[in-house]
């Protein structure tokens, strides 16, 4: 087959090695493509995996006073080439890139078992504007299905606001059902940045009665 990025053939890649090990799984980009991302690697934040020390970082610790107990994996940096991924996966809208990652996902989303899959939602504009939830997209190409837990109101114009107005004001998610949750939820997003988004999702479901919550994101 050949490589969703640049449609370089990925024949080659077959190696002796591949067969030996009964590695079947389908590659779907070229080892030059395949080679551009970097993997977060064994030097980190404990707790958000952020790179370059080992212990509690800044921000968690910040997020502590807030009374969240930061609890997340992620996979990939956020180096020039994933930009360029999501710049074409995300604003082009090339769906089919949603599979590039699915074989490392499938690895690490199966490490959850016990847990039901919550992905943050797009707003209803954006999502219309979009097509696709580009979330949604990378955790069902790896081969798992999530529960339809949370909503997302629109975004109202915040001209009017300062940057500390806007981070004060109420988050945008909502659980949308009044059935009991699941004990544990692993809440997945794209890309982790401040975190900000992800860790008020994993507190609004704490406060809603749920155990066991954890965050992960393919990107961080
Ligand atoms: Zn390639
Ligand atoms: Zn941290």
């Amino acid at each position: 087959m050949n490589c969703l990025l640049c449609g370089q053939s990925t024949k080659s890649d077959l190696t002796f090695s591949h067969l030996l090990l009964f590695k079947n799984e389908r590659n779907y980009l070229c080892s030059a493509c395949d080679s551009t991302f970097e993997k977060i690697g064994e030097y980190h934040c404990p707790s958000c995996m952020k790179r370059g020390l080992s212990t509690k970082c800044k921000d968690c610790k910040l997020w502590c006073k807030e009374g969240i107990q930061v609890d997340h994996k992620a996979i990939f940096t956020y180096n020039q080439a994933m930009k360029d991924f999501f710049s074409r996966y995300k604003f082009d809208g090339d769906f089919l890139l949603r599979k590039v990652f699915a074989p490392v996902l499938a690895d690490e989303l199966k490490k959850y078992r016990d847990y039901e899959f919550v992905v943050i939602p797009l707003s209803p504009e954006r999502l219309l504007e979009r097509g696709f939830n580009q979330v949604e997209g990378l955790v069902e190409a790896a081969g798992f299905s999530f529960q339809d837990l949370l909503g997302k109101r629109e975004e109202k114009a915040s001209s009017s606001k300062n940057r500390s107005e806007r981070l004060a004001t109420e988050i945008p998610f909502y659980i949308k059902t009044e059935a009991p949750l699941p004990k544990k939820i692993l809440v997945i997003d794209d890309i982790y940045t401040t975190g900000a988004t992800i860790n008020r999702v994993k507190r609004l479901f704490e406060e809603a009665g749920v155990l066991g919550v954890k965050t992960f994101s393919l990107v961080r």
